[in-house]
């Protein structure tokens, strides 16, 4: 196979989610309602999500609200047990280091390993809705890979570097039932605690018991 036949096949396994990612956002928000965004503590963050199997009308009324919410509370990526919901889908609207805008839905999300060459380590800072007002440094690779589905139930592969990697990976790690800051040092998640201790957040949270 001729180099070229090969790279567009090795293109298309990809979805192509930076056309039109503005005005797909915006169609979700018009429908949808936000919802109070759950924080750390809250049993539904700390277990694996159920898996979705069916992809409804339900389902695409959560990731409405899923984008709705993640806008009033200025995020680049949402979870849905980050509004409550134990079910394994994210939404994002996030750029990349070039600055272009990515946005989607992935349902059951699972992340691909990558090659040892692949797997360059990138140490910025990170934050998380459910941790309000925190941020620390943590090191993950600077490419991602994540296969699952779309809201209709087709098979999809996103992939995404720099800070979009760092958001595909720290979402589907939340429908794991991991926070970023259960990747930290002790001393590190600490901080980040009382950072959120301190803080107010901007948008609405949900109590925790
Ligand atoms: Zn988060």
């Amino acid at each position: 196979m001729a180099q070229h036949e090969h790279d567009e096949t090795a293109e298309s396994r990809f979805i192509d989610d930076t056309t039109g990612a503005r005005d797909r956002v915006e169609a979700h928000r018009a429908r949808g309602t936000a919802r109070p965004i759950t924080v750390v503590g809250n049993p539904v963050l700390h277990h694996e999500c159920q898996d979705v199997t069916s992809f409804d009308d339900g389902l695409a009324k959560l990731v409405d609200d899923m984008f709705s919410s993640m806008e009033a509370a200025e995020g680049v990526g949402l979870a849905a047990n980050q509004i409550g919901v134990d079910a394994k889908v994210f939404v994002y609207d996030c750029p990349d280091d070039d600055g272009v805008r990515h946005s989607g839905v992935v349902v059951n999300p699972v992340l691909e390993d990558l090659a040892p060459d692949q797997r360059v380590l990138d140490d910025s800072n990170e934050g998380c809705l459910s941790v309000p007002t925190a941020y620390a440094s943590l090191a993950r690779p600077d490419y991602a890979v994540v296969r699952g589905q779309d809201a209709e139930g087709n098979a999809i592969v996103v992939r995404g570097s720099g800070y979009f990697a760092r958001c595909l990976q720290h979402e589907t790690d939340h429908l794991y039932g991991y926070l970023y800051i259960d990747r930290l040092s002790k001393r590190d998640r600490k901080d980040a605690l009382r950072q959120m201790e301190e803080g107010t957040p901007k948008y609405e949270t949900v109590p925790n018991a």
